[in-house]
Formats: structure tokens, sequence, C-alpha cells
């Protein structure tokens, strides 16, 4: 049994440790050691126990974590799916169950819940100094410049699905403007977080005019990326900027009332992505002319989790694009290092935070 050291919460219970556990992997096709592994809310929320659906695997009574992550790769048994030892890799989050969604390789679509998730329910995560994987859950990294940023990849992999989702959505009616484009189109991000930006960048490739919106300032780091990319910030409890309405409004905040907010103010065909969850978050009213709007104007309303591999190949690249256009802009979204023994990072945010990570050299 390989003792390696591990990044561990007995969830559900909550509680975070660096420590050693066993977990057999050397027989693995594949031997991985993380670059850098992330840190989001859903790892902050099993540690501090408020996430009941997180579960160990079978037989232990602690869970390594960690699900956003680079890694190298140590050595690999054959060259499947072109992963050879010394490569940059990817490992997918979700494993899939038996439905038919998963059997085809959907299981961000799974039918019956019966899929597992990396350092989340029932499988052991990304941070651990070492650990195994099978060939075709990993996507391999095609350049070293973006080893750094590489890590945006599972997170960007949920916008490049919910984009997909927003595709189909959109064929309903003419969702372009008298250009053709998007130019005179207007989408909103509601929320500051990593997440956040990503979709304003996702917004901006379309050609939406984007702005991005929170219930606080923000700082000059995140105001210069903004600038750099064209996101318009405006803080929404202080300024309205919603007289044109929105076509596409995407919440990564999860709180209905900010929700309801925005959808009062969607515009014929608007299309809504719903993609942050928070499920402290207080109850708000919602009446028949709330219902009234939305069927009158036609609005779609879209719940989105997860993507599957051909996100994350599309993560890879628009990442690889971004880095070329963006360069250190890109990279300032890593706000924080942490090393693998510092497990702080799980129990307090830097305000100034847009993505902490943890260092596996550090
Ligand atoms: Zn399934």
């Amino acid at each position: 049994m390989g003792k390696v050291n591990s990044i561990t919460s007995p969830a559900p219970k909550g509680g975070v440790s660096y420590k050693q556990i066993s977990i057999e992997y050397e027989n693995m096709p594949v031997i991985l050691k993380p670059v850098y592994t992330g840190i989001c809310g859903t790892d902050r929320g099993i540690v501090n126990g408020a996430l009941q659906f997180a579960y160990c695997p079978p037989g232990y009574s602690d869970l390594a974590l960690g699900h956003e992550s680079i890694c190298k790769v140590v050595s690999a048994k054959s060259n499947e799916f072109g992963i050879r030892s010394g490569d940059l890799v990817v490992p997918q989050v979700r494993r899939p169950g038996k439905c038919l969604n998963c059997a085809t390789g959907r299981s961000d679509n799974c039918s019956d819940g019966d899929k597992h998730e990396a350092g989340i329910t029932g499988m052991h995560g990304f941070m651990r100094e070492e650990f195994g994987d099978y060939p075709e859950y990993l996507l391999k990294v095609s350049s070293d410049s973006i080893r750094e940023v590489g890590v945006l990849t599972e997170p960007l992999k949920n916008v490049e699905k919910a984009f997909e989702v927003y595709e189909v959505a959109s064929r309903r009616s003419i969702s372009t403007d008298r250009f053709g484009s998007l130019s005179e189109k207007r989408a909103i991000v509601i929320g500051t977080g990593s997440e956040a930006f990503l979709y304003a960048l996702k917004c901006r490739d379309y050609g939406f005019q984007t702005l991005i919106t929170n219930r606080h300032p923000v700082d000059d780091l995140k105001m210069k990326f903004l600038d750099a990319a064209g996101v318009e910030f405006f803080d929404y409890t202080k300024e309205h900027r919603d007289s044109k309405g929105w076509d596409l409004v995407i919440d990564t905040s999860g709180d209905p009332g900010t929700i309801l907010r925005f959808l009062r103010k969607t515009n014929n065909n608007g299309n809504i992505i719903l993609f942050g969850t928070n499920g402290k978050a207080p109850a708000t009213g919602i009446d028949g002319q709330d219902i009234d709007y939305i069927i009158e104007r036609n609005i779609f309303l879209i719940g989105s989790v997860d993507g599957a591999r051909v996100h994350y190949e599309r993560a890879l690249q628009d990442l690889e694009r971004w880095n070329a256009q963006y360069g250190d802009r890109l990279k300032s979204l890593i706000t924080h290092r942490f090393s693998p023994q510092d497990t702080s990072v799980f129990t307090k945010k830097d305000p100034l935070e847009i993505k902490s990570v943890i260092d596996w050299s550090m």
C-alpha cells in the first residue's frame, strides 16, 4: 500500500489535515504528481462541513481533496491516448456511472446520479503527493506555456459546457443583432470570483458587450484585468445599468434575490445560465408577474453543471489562446500560492483572492 502525504477531510463531517494516508495506486496504468491544485468553494464547503453530499470512498474515513489540477506524468504503462512520462495533463473530475449518458462519455449529463467526483463524492481527489489514474480520464496539455494557468482548465470546462447549452437555447430565435453579430447584445455576469472571470472572458469571445457585477467594489488587480478584457464592472447596489436589459444573464452567486433582480430586466428571447450554488442563500419571493414576464418574453432558464471531455479540450484551447492574448494578465488570475502543508487556505479566504492554488513544489 502506498502511503503518501495528502490533503484530506473526513467528509462529510468537515475538517482538514495534511497527512499520510494509504491508498493503493502503484498498479494503476498512469502515475502522476500534481504540479498545481486549485481551491474552490466546493473544497471549502467540504472542509467546513457544509456539503453533506460529499463522502469518502468505501473503506476510508478520510477523503483526499482536490478536483482542480494540472499534473505531471511520472510513468505511463502504455502510450494510450498519447500519454507519456513527462507530459503535463489535467485529470477529469467526474467518473461515469452506468446510465446511458455516462456510457457515452457524457457523465456531465448523468441521468441517475450514480457517478463519482474526485475529491468530492466517493473518490479520492488530486491533492496527493503521488497518485494513479487511467489514461482515458487524462487530458494532455500540449504547451508548457500554460503550466500555471492550466489549473484553470477544470473550472473553465464548466463555462465551455454552459455555452454549449446556450448555443442550443439561442437557436430558437434570431439571437444576433442587425450586423449578424452580438456586438449590440448585452451579457451580465453576477459575481467576481474566478469562475465569473472565466465566464466574462467567454462572453467577450462571443462578442457580447460584457458587464460583471457584485455588491462590493473590486480591487485594482481585478479592474486592470477586466479593462484588458474589455469587461465593465459595476456595483449593483450602487448603480443600475439595466436600462437596455440583458440578453444573457450568467449567475455565479447562487443567490435567489440577486438572480431575480436581473431576471426582471432580461430582454425578449433572453437566456439565463444558473451556475453558482449557495444552499445557505436566503429565500426570495417570486410572484405571478415574474412568471408572466418569463413566459411573455420567451426567457430560457438554463441550469448547467460540469462538462465532458470535449469541454476540457476546448478549455485547454481557450487557455492557450487567452495566454497569448492576455499574457501576464491571465496569470494574474492566480493570486495566491500555498504549500501543501499550509491548510489555512481552506478555512480563510483573502478578499483579494481570485484563484488560490497549492504549489506542490513548495
Ligand atoms: Zn450516469
